[in-house]
């Protein structure tokens, strides 16, 4: 064994990196404070923010790994159908045995060139450690004038601790926020006896559909093309290379009765969510600006109306919150409830050893990125790919440290890709000619990234085809007139 490594929560990011972790000859002990594998996919109030009723936002194809299949062939599943899959993850790697259930880390800390985990009242020292704790466990709720006299019967609640529909039956509720818990929640109540539901944001972002013409959405839109493009083209290109799928796919919201969103779709935003805008054009749904302030059980909005409410729903994200990191590691990493000063979101120079998975904020599904992220980590420690070098780390994260402030959010597939090219498994279009259209403009399957480099599958090009003509969306290698216009931009500039 090449030492031992404590990974920090055992959700699907600790558990995809303690997986490649023992494939490279590490010794992972897996600490989890909750009772069984599989983080916010149990669906357990303590550490899940997913209510009884959600299904996947990504399709089965881009919620899984590249060593498991789902058992179904359904676009978008239950999310007890993700808990089973995790768990029979961590059977098939042996991870169960090497998980300390019920055991919450108080506090990570230096020790020379290794770690002291802090748990239960007692600390052990490990070599490495992996931080998998979860980007999404701390509901952010903005201030609001007054929010603390809302006297509603329902209370006020973050969407992580929406128990289904059933206490607001027969009750008028404002959800605030427009991301994905936000308009879930905001079609749920609607379509599951709330007496009425409206929905106040800040800004109208565009909506595109989970679903469009039979195919998933997050197959279309988190493509290889799509990274190579915001590497080459200029910003406002791929605001409207973007902005023309989504509004090809689920047209405009003002076309549904909601505000006409910013030109912009960088500066609107984009929400994925399928009932939501014909919920509004059906009037069901009332969408309102932004809360001015809130006296007892009445709302006060921007726009000079207000409304009596039974109850506050706030969808409105989360804070980067990783609180048993000791001062040491809080002031080299510089972090804040948005940000962390790591290399590509993994590795700081001045922490070696230690990594942190999944802490980032992104639109699309996180299963293929968090692999990839795993393998680059794995590779990396395990010697498969040369040490990266040092001042590259620290240019990567004065680059970072120079966004700061502005929109953070990154897309599923601009993560996968810088990972997988980390790791060195970027699949090359041109070794794979009976499989370029669908490398290109394909979903971001799992499989792809096992077509070439270290851990290389045989069945993969037969697998990764056929998670490409999934749902009848790439079936033939001919580019479409679009494609072929995009791929001419992109490649003149490779
Ligand atoms: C409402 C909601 C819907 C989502 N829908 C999707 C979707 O459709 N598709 C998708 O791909 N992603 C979705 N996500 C994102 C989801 O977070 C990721 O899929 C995935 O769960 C991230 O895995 P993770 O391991 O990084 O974090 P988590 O799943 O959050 O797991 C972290 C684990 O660490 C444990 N932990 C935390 N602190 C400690 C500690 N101090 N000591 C010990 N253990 C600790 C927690 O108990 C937990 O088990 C959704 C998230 C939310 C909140």
């Amino acid at each position: 064994m090449k030492g031992s490594v404590a990974v920090i929560g055992a959700g699907p990011g600790g558990l995809v990196a303690a997986r490649w972790l023992l494939a490279q000859g590490f010794d992972p002990t897996i600490f989890e404070q909750g009772p069984m594998v599989g983080g916010q996919w149990t669906g357990l109030g303590a550490q899940s923010g997913i209510w009884p009723t959600m299904y996947t936002n990504t399709s089965r194809v881009l919620t899984a790994f590249s060593d498991l299949e789902h058992v179904t062939d359904r676009a978008f599943l239950p999310f007890t159908e993700i808990r089973t899959y995790l768990q029979r993850y961590a059977e098939m790697f042996d991870l169960i045995t090497r998980t300390r259930f019920g055991t919450r880390v108080d506090l990570l800390s230096r020790d020379g060139d290794g770690w002291l985990v802090s748990h239960s009242g007692t600390t052990e020292r490990f070599n490495r450690v992996v931080v998998a704790s979860g980007r999404f466990q701390k509901p952010a709720i903005p201030d609001v004038p007054g929010l603390d006299t809302f006297d509603g019967p329902a209370g006020v609640i973050s969407s992580y601790d929406y128990p289904g529909s059933a206490p607001f039956r027969g009750l008028r509720v404002l959800v605030a926020g427009c991301a994905i818990s936000a308009l879930e929640i905001a079609a749920e109540l609607t379509q599951l006896g709330a007496d009425r539901v409206v929905l106040t944001q800040r800004r109208q972002r565009y909506v595109l559909p989970k679903f469009a013409a039979g195919v998933p959405s997050d197959h279309r839109i988190f493509t290889r093309y799509g990274a190579l493009a915001n590497e080459t083209l200029a910003p406002p290109e791929i605001d409207r290379q973007l902005k023309e799928i989504v509004v090809e796919a689920g047209g405009s919201p003002e076309q549904y009765g909601a505000p006409v969103p910013n030109p912009s779709l960088f500066a609107a935003g984009v929400t994925l969510n399928q009932q939501f805008l014909p919920l509004v054009a059906e009037g069901r749904i009332t969408v309102r600006p932004w809360i001015e302030s809130i006296s007892g059980g009445v709302v006060a909005f921007s726009d000079g109306e207000s409304e009596e409410f039974d109850g506050l729903v706030f969808g409105t994200g989360f804070d980067l919150d990783i609180p048993f990191l000791d001062e040491d590691i809080r002031t080299t990493l510089n972090i804040d409830a948005v940000h962390l000063d790591a290399d590509r979101y993994t590795f700081h120079p001045e922490l070696p050893n230690l990594a942190f998975m999944g802490m980032w904020d992104q639109s699309g599904g996180f299963f293929v990125p968090l692999e990839l992220q795993a393998r680059w980590l794995a590779y990396t420690w395990g010697g498969v790919i040369p040490p990266i070098d040092d001042a590259e780390q620290r240019q990567a994260i004065a680059a970072y440290r120079a966004r700061r402030g502005l929109p953070q959010k990154s897309r599923m597939n601009l993560a996968a890709v810088t990972f997988a090219r980390a790791a060195g498994v970027e699949p090359r279009p041109d070794n794979w000619p009976d499989l370029r259209r669908a490398l290109l403009f394909g979903p971001l399957a799992p499989s792809c990234f096992r077509l070439e480099g270290p851990d290389a599958l045989p069945d993969a090009p037969d697998r990764f085809a056929q998670e490409a003509a999934a749902f009848g969306a790439i079936t033939s290698n001919e580019f479409t007139e679009r494609e072929t216009r995009y791929w001419s931009m992109v490649e003149s500039l490779q």
